[in-house]
């Protein structure tokens, strides 16, 4: 995750305030370098950098800390609201008919963010198409006509022509029907003034209302230069970050942000057509603090949620609340989970787990996980019917049974049946719990 680092080596100096309810000049002194070191590492430019440790210092000494707050708290409330601002707010991507532009080097994640974003707009209920324009990078046409395949959305491309603006105009006719057309255009390795006139071609024909720079989050200073060029050629309304999930840089991307004068609008986080997220600064800031990303997570819930309701029209999550947990349930959840994607995700955003537990956990824990997932949903396949409803009714001797149908040893079976008595019990709790508990909660976790 972009700025990982910064998380980890944050909560380090956050936890030696622990107890304390002033900030020593020291104690500001010395968690604004560890601000500064990560930035600096994650490649933020130096005088961005300077400005945020300016206004973090000043503001954590001069202002008061409300009534009751602890100097942990107040100075990571401080660092937080400086670090949102420095980011900035998302792009706004209106949901309605529009002609979106990518732009960037070749290798920086243009062809595979076209169909994420394709994917995106499908699932908020619009009809995309991605236009494929760059007969450049051999493979190119094949790859995002996969992709799009995966996505299910409309593709256009021609492998067979070599004027990229012919392609283009000939694409938006082609996908007339499309409310969103998403355009892909060829990168080089470095800019050349060939693909910056080609650019311009290209946004003539197409005409869109937001043109896109795409950045790989490695990118270093580089960025600034990129990001430079094209906006003074097309015009940048918004940066792509893509590769999130493999680096812990990323400051690049905001160089670019706060050269264009523009905003951070997607995040890609893999290389599957769900791996993008709309940037959400509050969220991603929480996150990178180690305060957990809400939104996203009920999001992603909600969406899995609706999915696998869509395939089975009977089930009514709010069953589960009231007290009826079976193992059909279980596997719901378990297939719901799937779609939110891979679990160290998942757990990332969960406050209090992300950061902190991850880093203290093996790196192999989470695929054990996901194993032991893959070998319970094995099991419940060799189960009856009747089973699957009356978990409690399984006994040793159908344990026995379900072991060898499935080839998983009765250990693995127990397990599994323990597993579903704990989430049931963590549910009822959930189910018996009152307004008022809620809001609670809620309020912890949003501290
Ligand atoms: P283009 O040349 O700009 O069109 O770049 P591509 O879309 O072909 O991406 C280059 C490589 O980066 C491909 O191998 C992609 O699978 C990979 N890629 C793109 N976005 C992401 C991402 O968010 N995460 C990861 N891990 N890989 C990505």
């Amino acid at each position: 995750m972009v700025l990982d680092d910064l998380g980890s080596s944050l909560r380090g100096s956050l936890n030696k305030l622990q107890g304390k309810s002033r900030l020593s000049k020291e104690d500001v002194e010395e968690i604004v370098k560890e601000i500064q070191r990560s930035l600096l590492q994650a490649d933020v430019e130096v005088a961005l950098v300077m400005d945020l440790s300016k206004s973090i210092k000043k503001r954590a000494l001069e202002e008061e800390p409300p009534g009751g707050t602890t100097a942990r708290d107040h100075i990571l409330k401080i660092v937080y609201e400086e670090m949102v601002e420095l980011v900035g707010d998302s792009t706004e991507i209106p949901l309605e008919p529009q002609t979106i532009m990518l732009a960037g080097l070749q290798g920086s994640g243009k062809t595979t963010t076209a169909a994420k974003m394709a994917w995106w707009f499908s699932k908020k209920g619009l009809r995309p198409a991605v236009i494929q324009t760059d007969t450049f990078r051999p493979g190119a046409y094949d790859q995002a006509k996969q992709m799009c395949e995966r996505a299910e959305v409309e593709f256009y491309g021609d492998p067979d022509e070599e004027d990229p603006v012919k392609i283009a105009r000939e694409g938006m006719e082609a996908t007339d029907d499309a409310d969103v057309h998403i355009v892909d255009t060829a990168g080089r390795h470095a800019l050349e003034s060939d693909l910056i006139d080609e650019i311009e071609e290209i946004e003539e024909a197409v005409n869109p209302e937001l043109n896109l720079l795409v950045l790989d989050a490695a990118i270093g200073q580089g960025a600034k230069k990129q990001a430079q060029e094209f906006d003074n050629s097309i015009g940048i309304g918004g940066v792509v970050i893509t590769k999130l999930d493999g680096t812990a840089k990323g400051g690049g991307a905001l160089t670019a942000v706060n050269e264009t004068g523009s905003s951070i609008s997607f995040l890609g986080t893999g290389e599957t057509v769900q791996d993008i997220e709309r940037f959400e600064p509050n969220g991603f800031i929480s996150r990178l603090l180690g305060m957990g990303d809400l939104k996203q997570l009920s999001e992603r819930v909600e969406r899995a949620m609706a999915e696998t309701q869509a395939e089975d029209e009977d089930w009514n999550p709010e069953d589960i609340m009231k007290g009826s947990f079976t193992l059909k349930d279980m596997k719901r959840q378990m297939d719901a989970m799937n779609k939110m994607g891979p679990l160290d995700q998942i757990m990332d955003m969960i406050p209090g787990l992300g950061g902190g537990l991850m880093d203290q956990l093996p790196d192999d824990a989470m695929d054990v996980t996901q194993n032991r997932m893959r070998s319970f949903e094995v099991i419940m396949d060799s189960m009856t019917e009747s089973e699957m409803e009356n978990p409690r009714s399984i006994g040793a001797s159908q344990i026995r049974r379900i072991s060898q149908g499935s080839g998983k040893d009765e250990e693995t079976i127990r397990e599994l049946l323990e597993q579903h008595k704990m989430m049931e019990r963590t549910l009822k709790q959930f189910g018996s719990m009152g307004d008022g508990d809620m809001k609670r909660m809620m309020k912890k976790l949003e501290n």
